[in-house]
């Protein structure tokens, strides 16, 4: 008899397991299946787009690039879609390097006309690329093949790169600098970086978050935070630029507050090169120095 409780102890634990299997064996082989397709889809299906970033004036200084997957099925994929499978399976390696070149070969062609040559680009880089032993080696690369100015090219990292070797982050950084690339915190006051760290850190730019910059009219505490950090860069002399600004409140209370610098759905949607510059010329931009 305890051997028949026993084949049947086993049973519905076969049953149960069999139960979450098929769950997990789902999710698996959808990550596995969206893995494949992601794989095959660098770099001929990934698009770049461009958001301008302005000033208090209402000029534009430079532009971020933001990726996007174009599947022939599924159409435009959004980045939070996929930079998180790309980051855990390593793809954004081969990803990030070609966003990087891409990105380095519109600056050159902007830098050949008198009235871009000032923008600055903006490029995310993640944690995994950043921390590569190469890393610098590659933006040179980039740079030279393309033979962008160094100057007008900024890589936005967010603040949890700073939780990793601290050390070897800062070593990273100084050596990007020395060669006069730009270096921004991005999605800056969700991380609870130090502000020790951030004196030591050759950075020279904080991009407020959009989430605080979201409820800036609406919550106080929002509202502090962002002041917080502007006078944070005033104080460390870097500059302070606010992404996710949908209105033109939210634009007046951060210029009131000493920001000049923006980015967000109130001045312009990311969109794709035709677009900016159709978008520019109709805007009557008058690009200057970032
Ligand atoms: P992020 O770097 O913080 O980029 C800002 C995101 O906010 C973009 O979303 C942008 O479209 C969106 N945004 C800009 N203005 C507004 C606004 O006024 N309101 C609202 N609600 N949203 C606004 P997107 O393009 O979907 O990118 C999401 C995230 O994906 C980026 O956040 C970045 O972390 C990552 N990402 C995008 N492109 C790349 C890339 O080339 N490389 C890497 N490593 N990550 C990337
Ligand atoms: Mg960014
Ligand atoms: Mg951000
Ligand atoms: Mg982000």
């Amino acid at each position: 008899r305890a051997d028949a409780a026993m084949v049947q102890v086993k049973q519905i634990g076969r049953n149960c397991l069999h139960f979450f299997d098929q769950d997990m064996q789902l999710a698996l082989e959808q990550r596995v299946e969206l893995e494949a397709l992601l794989r095959n889809a660098i770099p001929e299906q990934l698009r770049l787009h461009y958001q301008p970033q302005l000033d208090a004036q209402g000029q534009l200084v430079g532009a971020e690039v933001l990726v996007r997957w174009q599947d022939p099925h599924k159409g435009l994929i959004s980045p939070a879609q996929f930079i998180p499978l790309a980051e855990a399976s390593g793809l954004i390696l081969p990803m990030g390097q070609w966003i990087l070149h891409s990105a380095c070969e519109q600056l050159a062609r902007w830098q050949q006309e008198p009235l871009l040559q000032q923008l600055s680009l903006s490029v995310n880089v993640s944690p995994k690329q950043f921390q590569q032993a190469n890393f610098v080696n590659q933006v040179l690369e980039a740079l030279s093949a393309t033979g962008a100015d160094p100057t007008r090219l900024k890589l936005e990292i967010t603040e949890s790169l700073l939780f990793n070797d601290l050390e070897r982050v800062t070593k990273t950084m100084t050596e990007l600098k020395s060669h006069g690339i730009r270096i921004s915190l991005d999605d800056f006051g969700t991380g609870f970086s130090s502000l020790s760290y951030l004196k030591q850190l050759p950075v020279d730019e904080l991009k407020i978050d959009q989430s605080f910059v979201r409820s800036l009219e609406t919550d106080d505490s929002d509202a502090a935070i962002v002041r917080t950090i502007i006078t944070l860069g005033q104080s460390l002399g870097v500059e302070v630029i606010a992404e996710g600004v949908e209105t033109e409140i939210a634009r007046d209370l951060l210029i009131a507050q000493g920001c000049h610098r923006f980015q967000g759905f109130y001045f312009a949607k990311p969109m794709p090169l035709k677009e900016l510059e159709r978008w520019w010329s109709q805007a009557g931009q008058q690009p200057r120095p970032a």
